[in-house]
C-alpha cells in the first residue's frame, strides 16, 4: 500500500530525509552534512542514499512511498522543479531537481522554496493551523516569507511572490544582501540587529551587552541582544525597540495590502516572545488601516527545531 511520503530538506548545511506515514508522523529522519562546497551532483548522490537509508530504516521498501515533497533555498519554478542559484548552494543554476530525483525514485515529487513549505507546515501544523489567510515571516539570517491562501501557497506569476523581506523602508539605508538599501531584512534579520549592536555599544560601553561577550563588541549577535534585555539592559532594549518598529511598520504594510487572518513570525521572534511581539503589535497598530488590524493576529510561529521536515511532509500529506 503506497501510504507513506518522504520530506527532503536541503539547506545550504545540512541536508535531512524523512519518511512519514500518511498524517506526517515522521517514522525515522536521516541528517547529513551538505557539503555546499562540493556541488550539486555530490548532494543529489547523497540525497539518493539518504532516502534508500531512511525508508529501508523505517521498515518499508520503496513501493510504500506514494510522493516526496522537497523544501529547498529559491530561488526556483515550482512547475519545471528547476532551482535557480539559491545563494547558500554554490553551483546549483538551473539544476533540474524535480526530474532527477523522479529518474532516480520513479516517485511523484513536489519541489518548493523553504519558506513557502515553511508557510504550509505552519498553517497545516503549527500556529496557522484553522486560518484562512497565513502570512508566515521567517526571522533569522534574513527575512523570507509565505502565504497561505485558503489552503494554497500563493506563488505570484513566476514563483516569487512572498518577500516579504526585502520591502524597502529606508531608500538610503544599510546595504541589503540582495543589493539594495535599506529592506527590512537589512534592518531586522539577525545579522543586521547584531550590526547595530556592535556600532552601538561603542557609545554605550556600560551596557551589559559586552559582558555578554567578554568586552567584545564584535562578538555580539542578535541572542546577546534578547538576553541583555531580558535581564532589563537599557541599550539592548532600546535595540529591541528599534527592531519592532522596523518590523511593526513592514508587517503594517503588510497587512494593509494582504489583510491576514494570522501574521507568524519564526526564529528571532519565536525566542523573544512578546519582549519583541509586543512593541511589533503596538508599532503595527499605530501604522497599518484599522480593519486589517482588527482581523490580524500577531503571533510566534510555532514549529521549531523540525520545521524543516515538516516543511517538506507539508507539501505532499
Ligand atoms: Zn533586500
Amino acid at each position: 500500500m503506497k501510504k507513506h511520503i518522504v520530506g527532503i530538506d536541503i539547506g545550504g548545511t545540512k541536508l535531512a530525509t524523512v519518511v512519514a506515514d500518511e498524517n506526517a508522523n515522521i517514522l525515522y529522519k536521516t541528517r547529513k552534512p551538505t557539503l555546499a562546497e562540493k556541488g550539486p551532483d555530490y548532494a543529489i548522490q547523497l540525497l539518493f542514499d539518504m532516502v534508500d537509508e531512511t525508508v529501508a530504516a523505517a521498515g518499508l521498501k520503496q513501493e510504500a512511498i506514494s510522493a516526496i515533497g522537497v523544501s529547498c533555498g529559491g530561488p526556483l519554478d515550482t512547475k519545471t522543479g528547476v532551482v535557480y542559484s539559491p545563494p547558500n548552494l554554490p553551483g546549483w543554476d538551473a539544476l533540474p531537481l524535480k526530474a532527477r530525483l523522479e529518474a532516480e525514485f520513479q516517485i511523484p515529487t513536489t519541489i518548493e522554496n523553504d519558506a513557502n513549505a515553511s508557510a504550509l507546515a505552519e498553517w497545516r501544523f503549527g500556529g496557522g493551523r484553522g486560518y484562512d489567510i497565513v502570512l508566515y515571516m521567517t526571522m533569522s539570517t534574513g527575512i523570507g516569507g509565505g502565504l497561505v491562501v485558503n489552503g494554497q501557497i500563493y506563488h505570484g506569476a513566476n514563483d516569487s511572490a512572498g518577500e516579504v523581506g526585502h520591502q524597502i523602508l529606508l531608500p538610503d539605508g544599510p546595504r541589503c544582501g540582495c543589493g539594495k538599501r535599506g529592506c527590512l531584512e537589512a534592518l531586522c534579520a539577525g545579522p543586521a540587529i547584531a550590526r547595530r549592536a556592535q556600532e552601538a555599544v561603542q557609545k554605550s560601553p556600560k551596557t551589559a551587552l559586552l559582558k555578554l561577550t567578554d568586552g567584545d563588541a564584535r562578538a555580539i549577535k542578535s541572542e546577546h541582544v534578547l538576553a541583555a534585555a531580558r535581564d532589563g539592559d537599557a541599550l539592548a532594549l532600546q535595540l529591541i525597540e528599534e527592531t519592532a518598529y522596523y518590523m511593526g511598520w513592514g508587517i503594517a504594510n503588510l497587512l494593509n495590502i494582504l489583510n491576514p487572518d494570522i501574521v507568524l513570525i519564526g526564529t528571532i521572534a519565536m525566542a523573544a516572545g512578546d519582549l519583541l511581539l509586543q512593541p511589533i503589535r503596538e508599532t503595527v497598530a499605530k501604522m497599518a488601516m484599522a480593519r486589517p488590524v482588527d482581523a490580524a493576529q500577531i503571533m510566534p510561529a510555532q514549529l521549531g527545531e523540525n520545521l524543516g521536515d515538516m516543511a517538506a511532509l507539508a507539501l505532499v500529506v
